[in-house]
């Protein structure tokens, strides 16, 4: 496995990779690499000829007061998961082989960023939209890794992909999980002992709001408040949604047909968890 810590050594290292005809994936991660991560990579390498891992903690998709100073940085640990995962190339790029001009987001993100995610955290999607269409131009992948467990990013990137016509396939790969139903994430490391047992309120609410829906319920305040209140009784969290949208516009939406998404955003002591469920399917 190589690792390039620079966009020269990515130039000098990627046409070894790109042999005619070969396919060539990318997962791009902010490292802290769980299980979740590992699972995209299985899925990478499984499907693709080529794959690099980019691992880099993008300033731009941090707001004021988030934790991109405290976010975890565990490289040596991530390049031992990649390597044996049977990675071809890590790429951990500088600030300044990602941002030349300074850290700051340049591209507008498609109408699907704004609610949920969007209005609790103005200027993230700009951060990731800004990152990931870089990490594209620099790897020009055929193929591109996301996870459902950001399921409005995998919205915001299918859209980026569709109006700038890039030739990249996404796949979205299944959220993975705890036993106790808690989706990995690198935040998770984040909570205390109390709070990782609370933490299981999101995954518990997602699966009450869709039984609610496969029992009939049509009423999208009344699946919100049953979700809110289970998660309210859970824990003393804050909630900042917990929410039934369109999985295509990331809109409310009157739950009279599924598909439609279950999504809820909650604090708990100092750290934000999101989850989400597809109800139905996918059109
Ligand atoms: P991050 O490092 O948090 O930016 O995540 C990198 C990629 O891993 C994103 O596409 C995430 O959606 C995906 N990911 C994070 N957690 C999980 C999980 N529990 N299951 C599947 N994919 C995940």
């Amino acid at each position: 496995m190589h690792v390039s810590s620079t966009l020269q050594d990515l130039r000098l290292t990627l046409p070894k990779l790109r042999a005619v005809g070969t396919t060539l994936g990318v997962v791009p991660t902010m490292g802290a690499l769980h299980e979740g991560h590992m699972s995209l990579i299985e899925y990478a390498v499984n499907r693709c000829d080529s794959v690099v891992v980019s691992i880099f903690v993008n300033p731009t998709q941090f707001g004021p007061g988030e934790d991109y100073r405290d976010y975890p940085r565990e490289l040596d640990r991530d390049l031992a998961k990649c390597r044996s995962a049977r990675v071809e190339l890590v790429y951990t790029p500088n600030i300044s082989d990602m941002y030349p001009a300074g850290a700051r987001a340049s591209i507008t993100p498609p109408p699907v960023a704004e609610p949920l995610e969007g209005l609790c955290r103005p200027g993230h999607f700009a951060g990731v939209c800004t990152v990931v269409h870089e990490l594209f131009r620099q790897i020009k992948p055929d193929l591109a890794f996301f996870g459902q467990k950001d399921a409005q990013q995998t919205a915001v990137i299918a859209a980026l992909i569709e109006t700038r016509r890039l030739p990249i396939q996404l796949v979205i790969c299944p959220t993975v999980r705890t036993e106790d139903g808690l989706a990995l994430s690198s935040r998770n490391a984040y909570l205390s002992p109390s709070e990782r047992m609370q933490a299981t309120c999101l995954a518990r609410a997602l699966a009450l709001g869709r039984q609610l829906v496969m029992d009939g319920e049509r009423r999208r305040a009344t699946i919100e408040r049953a979700m809110v209140e289970l998660i309210q009784q859970a824990a003393p969290a804050r909630i900042d949604y917990a929410a039934v949208v369109s999985p295509t516009t990331y809109l409310s939406l009157d739950p009279s047909e599924p598909p439609l998404m279950l999504a809820v955003a909650v604090h708990l002591g100092q750290t934000r968890l999101i989850d989400n469920c597809l109800v139905g399917q996918h059109p």
